[in-house]
Parts: C-alpha cells; sequence; structure tokens
C-alpha cells in the first residue's frame, strides 16, 4: 500500500476505498512520521459490513466445523510464513520493540491453533435416560454476526483474541480496528483472505465512534468484543446490552506489584522491569503500582533505579538495541506528561524522571524513558488511575494484609503480582486479592489461548470472557433436545 493512502475496508470480500470525508493519521511512533491515514467511517459503510457479514451467516453456520478449521489451519501456515513481517508492521505503527511485537503475534497465532480444534470443543454433551426412555442432549451453534472494537497497543494480538473463535464457531465477523493501528489488521485479512475465506466472512471497517455506534445498535449483529479504556468499555457494555447483544467487554487496569522482602532480588527486578516498561507500560497487564513491603523498600528500591535508568529507549523500527520504545502518539506522550505533572503536585518523589530521555537520531518520536516515584499514598492519582506509559508508583507499607488492601481499593481487577518465597504468602495472596488474573514471582500474568483473559471489577464488563473455553460459551449458543422414543407395538426392526 503507497504511503499516507487511507487505508481501504474490506466488505464482502472486496477491498475498497471508503467515502469518509474524514481521516486520522497514522504515525510512526519511533520517528514521528505520518505513515498512513485512517478514513473514519460512517454509518452507511458500518452497516454495509454488517449486511455482508449478515448475507454470509447462513452458509457459514451450515458448512461443518471440520471445514470452517482448515482456513485456520492454512491462516497459521501463513501466519508463520510472514511472522517476521507481521511483527515489523505492529513496531512500525506501535512503537514497541521487535522482540515484544514477536512476542505478541506468537500469542496471536496460538488462538489460531486453539481454534482449530473446534471439532473438539464444539462437542455436546449428552445423557441416556434421564428418565425412562427419554434422552437428552445439547448442541452448540454460532448465534449469527460478530463484531469487534480494539485498541491500539496490540494491533495484532488483541483482534486474535476474537476473530479465530468467532469464526470457527460458525459466526461471521466485522472486525474495527483502533485508527491509530490500522495496518496490522489491513495484513492479517489479506492473509485471510490467501488462506481461502469465503466473502462476507470477516468484514473490516475503520473510524471511531459512528462506526462503533453503528455496530452496536445494527440489528443483525449478534455478539460485541470490545477492548479499550475503562469509560468506552463502559459506555460499549451499556449500549450494547440496551441493544440487545451478547457483550464481553475489557477495560482498562492498574496493576499492583507487591514486593515482599524474603523475594528472590535479581529475579524481581528483572519481572518490575518487564512489568512496568515492556511495551512502555502500554499494556493492561503492565505492573504500574509497586508496593514494597517492610525492609523491600530499602533493599529493592536502590536496584530498580538503577536498572531504570540504564534502560535503553530508541527507535524500535531501526535500533535493534533499543530496550523500549516510544508511546503510540504525542497526544498520549502528553497526556502521560501531566500524570508524572499530577504526581509532583501531589508530593511524591520523581526517583527517576523519564522526560530527561533524549533520542538523539529521532527526536521527533514519542519518546518517555521509565519513570519512577517512591513514597506515593494509596490516595494519590498516580498510585489510582491508568496512565499507560512507562511509570511506576512506589507505595511502602508495614504488612501484606495493608498491600492487599491497596490493591483491592483500585477499583480495577486485571492483574496482581506478588514476590515472594514463602508458600503461605503466596497463598493468601491468591485468595484474598481482587483481581482475575495473579502472578506469583511472575511480573505479567497474562493466561495462554487456552485459559481465560480473565479482568475483574472496572477492569471487564460483562461475563464470558475472552479466550479458551469461555470464549467458546460467548460465540456459541447451547441448545438442548430432550427425546422420548418409544418401541411401537408395529415392529419394523
Ligand atoms: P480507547 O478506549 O481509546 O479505544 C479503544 C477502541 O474504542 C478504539 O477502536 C476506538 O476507536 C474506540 N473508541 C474510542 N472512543 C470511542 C467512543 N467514544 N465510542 C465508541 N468507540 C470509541 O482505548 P485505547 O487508547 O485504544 O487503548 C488503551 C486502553 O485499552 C487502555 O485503557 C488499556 O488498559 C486497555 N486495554 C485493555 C485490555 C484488557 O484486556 N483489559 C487489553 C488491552 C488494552
Amino acid at each position: 500500500m503507497p504511503e499516507q493512502a487511507p487505508c481501504p475496508l474490506f466488505i464482502n470480500g472486496e477491498w475498497i476505498i471508503s467515502s469518509a470525508t474524514e481521516t486520522s493519521p497514522v504515525y510512526n511512533p519511533s520517528d514521528g512520521t505520518q505513515i498512513s491515514a485512517t478514513p473514519m467511517c460512517g454509518q452507511e459503510e458500518a452497516s454495509k459490513a454488517v449486511e455482508a457479514a449478515a448475507a454470509a451467516f447462513p452458509e457459514l453456520a451450515n458448512t461443518p466445523a471440520t471445514d470452517r478449521v482448515q482456513v485456520m489451519f492454512r491462516f497459521k501456515e501463513l501466519l508463520e510464513k510472514h511472522f517476521g513481517e507481521l511483527s515489523q508492521i505492529v513496531t512500525r505503527e506501535n512503537g514497541k520493540t521487535l522482540d515484544e511485537s514477536r512476542g505478541s503475534v506468537r500469542r496471536g497465532i496460538e488462538v489460531v491453533e486453539f481454534a482449530c480444534g473446534a471439532p473438539s470443543f464444539l462437542m455436546g454433551e449428552s445423557l441416556e435416560n434421564i428418565a425412562r426412555n427419554i434422552d437428552c442432549d445439547t448442541i452448540r451453534q454460532p448465534l449469527g454476526v460478530s463484531v469487534s472494537i480494539s485498541p491500539f497497543n496490540f494491533p495484532i494480538m488483541v483482534p486474535m483474541w476474537t476473530f479465530p473463535i468467532a469464526l470457527v464457531c460458525g459466526n461471521t465477523f466485522v472486525l474495527k480496528p483502533s485508527e491509530k493501528v490500522p495496518l496490522s489488521c489491513i495484513r492479517l485479512v489479506e492473509l485471510l483472505q490467501e488462506a481461502g475465506l469465503p466473502p462476507g466472512v470477516l468484514n473490516l471497517i475503520h473510524g471511531g465512534k459512528e462506526a462503533v455506534d453503528t455496530l452496536l445498535t445494527h440489528p443483525d449483529v449478534k455478539t460485541v468484543s470490545f477492548v479499550g479504556s475503562t469509560p468506552i468499555a463502559r459506555y460499549i457494555y451499556e449500549t450494547a446490552t440496551q441493544n440487545g447483544k451478547r457483550v464481553q467487554s475489557s477495560g482498562g487496569a492498574k496493576n499492583y506489584l507487591i514486593v515482599l522482602p524474603d523475594a528472590e532480588p535479581d529475579s524481581t527486578i528483572d519481572a518490575i522491569m518487564g512489568s512496568a516498561y515492556g511495551c512502555a507500560g502500554e499494556r493492561c497487564m503492565a505492573g504500574s503500582a509497586l508496593v514494597c513491603i517492610d525492609q523491600a523498600g530499602e533493599e529493592f528500591m536502590p536496584l530498580l533505579s538503577n536498572a531504570a535508568r540504564h534502560l535503553r529507549v530508541g527507535p524500535t523500527d531501526r535500533d535493534p538495541d533499543a530496550q523500549m520504545g516510544p508511546v503510540v502518539t504525542k497526544a498520549h506522550l502528553d497526556n502521560i506528561h501531566q500524570h508524572i505533572q499530577n504526581g509532583i503536585s501531589e508530593g511524591a518523589d520523581l526517583l527517576v524522571d523519564g522526560r530527561e530521555v533524549r533520542v538523539e537520531d529521532t527526536p521527533e518520536g514519542f519518546y518517555l524513558g521509565p519513570t519512577i516515584f517512591d513514597h506515593v499514598t494509596p490516595q494519590m492519582s498516580i498510585a489510582q488511575e491508568e496512565i499507560f506509559g512507562p511509570v511506576l508508583s512506589t507505595m511502602r507499607t508495614a504488612d501484606l494484609d495493608t498491600a492487599i488492601e491497596y490493591c483491592n481499593n483500585s477499583g480495577f481487577g486485571n492483574a496482581a503480582v506478588l514476590f515472594t518465597q514463602s508458600g503461605a504468602a503466596a497463598r493468601k495472596f491468591r485468595h484474598s486479592v481482587n483481581a482475575g488474573m495473579v502472578g506469583i514471582n511472575v511480573g505479567v500474568p497474562a493466561p495462554m489461548a487456552f485459559f481465560p483473559f480473565s479482568g475483574w471489577n472496572n477492569s471487564f464488563f460483562g461475563d464470558l470472557h475472552v479466550q479458551g473455553h469461555e470464549g467458546v460459551s460467548f460465540f456459541t449458543r447451547q441448545k438442548v433436545t430432550i427425546s422420548r422414543w418409544i418401541e411401537t407395538k408395529k415392529r419394523f426392526f
């Protein structure tokens, strides 16, 4: 695709140029240049995509699961073949390091591998003789048109949380990626087309609120999967459920990392660094609040500050040694700066100031170095609000109970992590913590494709999460049949 041409839409098996007059810029965050433009589709184009998906549904629903998965097997092969290229696209439009992009594409591929098991996981249950001569069984059937609205931070992985499973379950699909990172999904859809996906089965549109609102209210849409910030996640859940859709809506997070004094130092520092600064902190699983218990603060904070000061920040699209890349846009960078300013105004100690980082060769990139606040109190905004950048807010307490209380009061509930050598402390933490994904000496406890991605509280609105068997339940509905067969007097067998 030529640079800065508006991104195409994919509707009913054809690539088309949007008639939208408004576009949104797409940047290479490493150097700040504009690399493309996202058309902000309106109601008409979003409706066309839904109608194409609705028209393709009856045929897909009638296709045996064993045939549906053949497309996924071919898709998986193409993803492996183009693995490097896909990772580079993610790095180019999102800014994460190539290693991080590779990891995220791999996570997406794992969902495809899980989806290839559809003939097994779609099997129903049955019980003979629930009463004399009466049998009961369940089958799973697709619902119709599914839509997915995704965020900027994982341009390939998050869209792939949903559509591979939805499609093998027999649903057709409309995908609406983030307007900030549309290029990765375009390549994914090209590969799906090459894998032999029939026209209309998956459609791609671009845009923002108008396109999304059309999807949320269209009568042919049956399920809505959303991933993004909490205010929008709540809005999506409320609007789509009011319109009769089944909804899974993942929101933002404030993930707590808690360190007991007995934690093993080297691996703990590595894990905290990876959690707080991996993907430049733009991860819904990023550790952004650190609680050091008792002596842990004295021991760990100097080690952590030293590691943070030495992390190499740079242009991930051209510097293979860069350990942390830029954030996604200048507007997002400005927003993170505002959070840092709020922390200073509230009286926290700015131990490491990432605003001092300079990247000489690409000064126009959207860079911020690792930032650490110490002596933060739980009431401060930097302890409560999602910053979504490389900023770590450190609190200190005397005991584990208080640390768990801080974590449980956050209102969010994605990840919570404890570093310790004590099995008893780990067990207590797992039991008491009010979050859906728990790490014990693991900084980013993100589950693999066959487990649910299990956010709680303000990090998730809905009942069935993405991935694994919850994903299968979300994209199917069960039909229970009760049959009575009585041998007649007239015997034919
Ligand atoms: P965002 O909420 O700004 O946007 C997400 C999607 O919603 C985009 O596709 C966007 O176009 C659309 N959108 C934006 N405003 C809208 C509106 N008013 N009405 C309808 N649609 C709208 O999120 P983002 O900045 O792209 O992504 C970062 C957020 O995503 C963070 O809060 C992060 O924690 C969250 N996230 C959560 C998870 C999770 O599993 N819980 C995973 C990844 C990211």
